[in-house]
């Protein structure tokens, strides 16, 4: 059955899909946004108009996402990448953080943070191939770390803790893979940021959370870009603000909050990722997941074939159903589903029964 306007089913894992409706209402008020008589693209990041636009977006990301009012929402460039920089100048400087590292991404977030200050690796999954998160509240804690890091999912190795950490101190969060995916308390998190491109919306802004305690703890004389003081100062916009795409953020979150809420969004992801968990589960073993059952990602689903040669004919094969982006990441292999907010039921249906088809013809 073909979807509407033709597209295809997106598995990428970033960026990732919008929900149509969405792209509908961005697409009216391409030209003329809400009789502003202009696009959103070409207004003054000053003027009346974006002004409202913006506070809209932050006043929908609360809603959605039950953010308190001592928390800070800002929307930064430079990506979940930059944070990885910024949050270790503001707050490691001089000092130590306990790092928690499940999957590819803390590794980049550890590494980075490095340049800064003495960054402890305080659990690593590596040598089992990144297959898990730890439990947080078993790990000893380095005595006056300023912080610990973690990343929730591991988008590439689909590893999810699934639930806050229940862990006392200060605790920084890279939620870029399944920020809004389920409920979360914030109040858990002194700050948590996500690369808007999976469930938030499009590239080039990254949410950040910040408790508002936290600007004290920051260093002082850093480049202002790169500081949060600055940026909450000036209420994200000490320089030209990624206005487009917090435009399109205010919209998505409108959309999951009309939705239902992320208690609805959760059981809509559950039901979607069991398809595919089920799929893989009872293929007699052709296919093998990644990640182990109690830390499988609801968002991000990788997966292996026998060979390299039928993950090959399986990805073409897929292709010409329309079902694209299922190549796993490199240092993974085999294949991955990435199945974000925005991403539909029926095409994880669609995927399970191509995959039994598939296993059936070349098991
Ligand atoms: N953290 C995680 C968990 C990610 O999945 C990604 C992007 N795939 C990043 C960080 C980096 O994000 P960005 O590309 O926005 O810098």
């Amino acid at each position: 059955m073909a979807l509407p306007y033709d597209r295809q089913y997106n598995f990428s894992a970033g960026p990732g899909c919008i929900p149509v409706p969405v792209l509908e209402q961005a697409r009216d008020e391409m030209l003329n946004h809400g009789g502003d008589g202009m696009s959103v693209m070409e207004m003054s990041h000053r003027g009346k108009a974006y002004l409202k636009i913006a506070e809209e977006a932050e006043e929908s990301v609360r809603t959605l996402m039950g953010v308190p009012p001592e928390y800070k929402v800002l929307f930064l460039q430079g990506g979940a990448s930059l944070q990885f920089t910024m949050l270790a100048m503001n707050f490691l400087r001089g000092k130590t953080a306990d790092y928690v590292v499940t999957g590819s991404w803390g590794e980049k977030a550890i590494a980075t943070a490095k340049y800064e200050g003495a960054a402890n690796l305080l659990w690593s999954g590596k040598a089992g191939g990144y297959t898990e998160a730890p439990d947080l509240g078993g790990l000893s804690r380095t005595a006056g770390a300023s912080y610990l890091h973690v990343t929730t999912n591991e988008t590439i190795q689909g590893v999810d803790y699934l639930e806050d950490p229940k862990v006392s101190g200060t605790v920084i969060c890279d939620m870029s893979s399944c920020i809004a995916s389920r409920p979360f308390d914030v109040t858990r998190y002194e700050m948590l940021y996500a690369g808007a491109q999976k469930n938030l919306g499009p590239s080039g802004a990254c949410l950040v959370l910040l408790h508002e305690d936290m600007l004290e703890r920051a260093a002082e004389g850093l480049p202002p870009m790169l500081d949060y003081k600055v940026q909450v100062e000036n209420g994200w916009m000490y320089n030209t603000p990624p206005c487009y795409s917090v435009y399109v953020i205010g919209l998505v979150c409108k959309h999951w909050t009309a939705f239902g809420g992320l208690g609805a969004v959760e059981k809509m992801n559950r039901e979607k990722a069991k398809v595919l968990y089920d799929a893989i589960d009872g293929s007699g073993g052709f296919y093998t997941p990644h990640a182990v059952t109690k830390n499988r990602s609801l968002m991000n689903i990788p997966f292996r074939l026998p060979s390299d040669d039928l993950t090959d004919k399986f990805l073409s094969s897929a292709k010409a159903e329309r079902m694209h982006e299922l190549k796993g990441h490199r240092s993974v292999g085999g294949c991955r589903a990435s199945v974000y907010n925005a991403f539909p039921l029926e095409g994880c249906h669609a995927l399970a029964q191509f995959m039994a088809d598939f296993a059936a013809k070349n098991g």
